[in-house]
């Protein structure tokens, strides 16, 4: 199966040849044939899966087949939850679109509103934003919605966990009611299904695995950790491994800012990417990232959700994530080409209940091991008996780095959002298939 089998225009087949695509991925083999009919479509994909050319294709393609007024009427809305995910979609449209007679744009919030009107009323086919700053700028009438025929919503769930809801029915309540509907999301909450069931007219299901096949051979590795030694644990691991490229993810910003700055003190390059952080500052510490001149990046959950980073060895929860389905959104960064990755969690005492959610959703249980000198030491015993494990590593440091602030203790029960990770179903008669464990 080639990009020209799906029925993409030469235009379109040059520009992804030069991105060096070779064959279309399957989420892509499935959902462009589907879009490109015209159907609405519920596709369940994460990012790595190929989903923004999966949409993006199709759509350009019906952008250049049918004929615009001269003012060019925005016609393609996709909406993202973050403004990285945002310019990472608009970086896709505007490179696929080199060849074809195509005008594109960009909007988020964070930065001057000004250019982006400006570019709006040049005329633009096809538009990329967040929607607070797209409410903003239809507010200021520097555009509209009237003449959009294709939406697409960009990982929906993210939008829900944001709090986007009410903003995006807003958005399409200025929409003609006669549209194509494209939803994509990596997990199926109830509230995913509801949305779905209130935008999407008899979709077509689509699924993705991701595209490293290897993603799968992740394995889960569990280290009940005293919490005031995980910093410490965490320097260890990076050292004692000599691992070079770690997306560690922490529950707040500022458990992101502390442990960075205790890695940098450590001597291991280190930025953090989330919410508090400036447009500039995330753009570069991913960039950095990127090109091997950082070795770990510190993330959030919301900061690290959709960006387009590479697939790592290894990948290290310094904490457990309250909702369990980001413990899946966060492993599915591990793996690469010809290799496993590792997912390791950090486990204190007072996570273990976390911890018995998410081995609940994957319907597994994770390997669990204590290191000797970072024993839990916290009042609140562990659940589940772990092992003893003989690991590389040594004796407790004295005077390590350490993380005593209860900045990150956990404050609510953990809670699911949705019945399982995935297997989506549009409450339009139209059941998913239980979906395929990723990892
Ligand atoms: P996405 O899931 O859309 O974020 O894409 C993940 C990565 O896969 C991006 O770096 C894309 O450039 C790349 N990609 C998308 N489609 C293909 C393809 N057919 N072949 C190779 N790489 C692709």
């Amino acid at each position: 199966m080639t990009f020209s089998d799906l029925g993409l225009s030469p235009a379109l087949v040059k520009a992804v040849a030069e991105k060096g695509y070779t064959k279309p991925s399957p989420i892509q083999e499935k959902a462009i044939p589907h879009i490109l009919e015209g159907k609405d479509l519920l596709a369940s994909a994460q990012t790595g899966t190929g989903k923004t050319a999966g949409f993006t294709l199709p759509v350009l393609q019906y952008l250049t087949d049918t004929k615009h007024p001269k003012y060019r009427p925005l016609r393609a809305l996709v909406l993202t939850p973050t403004r990285e995910l945002a310019a990472q979609v608009y970086d896709n449209v505007r490179e696929y679109s080199k060849y074809a007679n195509i005008k594109s744009a960009v909007v988020f919030g964070g930065v001057n509103a000004k250019p982006q009107i400006a570019t709006l009323k040049r005329g633009v086919d096809i538009l990329v934003a967040t929607p607070g700053r797209l409410l903003d700028l239809h507010d200021q009438k520097a555009l509209s919605f009237k003449r959009v025929d294709v939406l697409i919503l960009d990982e929906a769930d993210r939008m829900l966990d944001m709090g986007f809801v009410r903003d995006i029915n807003k958005i399409i309540s200025f929409m003609p009611a006669k549209r194509q509907n494209l939803l994509f999301s990596a997990t199926f909450s109830n509230d995913i299904k509801k949305l779905a069931a209130g935008i999407l007219k008899n979709p077509v299901s689509v699924e993705a695995e991701p595209q490293n096949s290897t993603a799968k051979k992740v394995t889960h590795k569990v280290y009940k950790v005293d919490k005031k030694k995980k910093t410490e644990f965490t320097i260890k691991l990076i050292k004692d491994g000599n691992w070079n490229q770690v997306l560690i993810f922490t529950r707040t910003k500022h458990g992101a800012n502390r442990l960075t700055q205790n890695l940098i003190k450590a001597k291991i390059s280190a930025a953090a990417i989330h919410g508090n952080k400036s447009q500039g500052a995330r753009t570069k510490a991913l960039k950095n990232f990127k090109e091997n001149s950082i070795r770990i990046l510190v993330a959030t959950d919301i900061a690290a959700r959709g960006l387009d980073i590479p697939l790592l060895p290894h990948v290290i929860n310094y904490e457990l994530p309250n909702v369990p389905e980001d413990y899946v959104h966060r492993i599915g960064r591990t793996g690469r080409a010809g290799a496993a990755g590792e997912a390791i969690s950090l486990v204190c005492s007072e996570e273990t209940e976390y911890q018995n959610e998410i081995e609940k959703l994957l319907k597994e249980k994770l390997e669990s091991n204590i290191v000797k000198g970072f024993e839990p030491t916290d009042t609140a015993p562990p659940k589940r008996a772990a092992t003893q494990s003989k690991g590389s590593f040594g004796k407790k440091k004295k005077g390590g780095n350490s993380d005593s602030s209860n900045q990150n203790k956990p404050k609510r029960k953990p809670h699911f959002k949705g019945n399982k990770p995935a297997g989506a179903a549009s409450g339009r008669g139209r059941t998913g298939a239980p979906k395929k464990k990723r990892f």
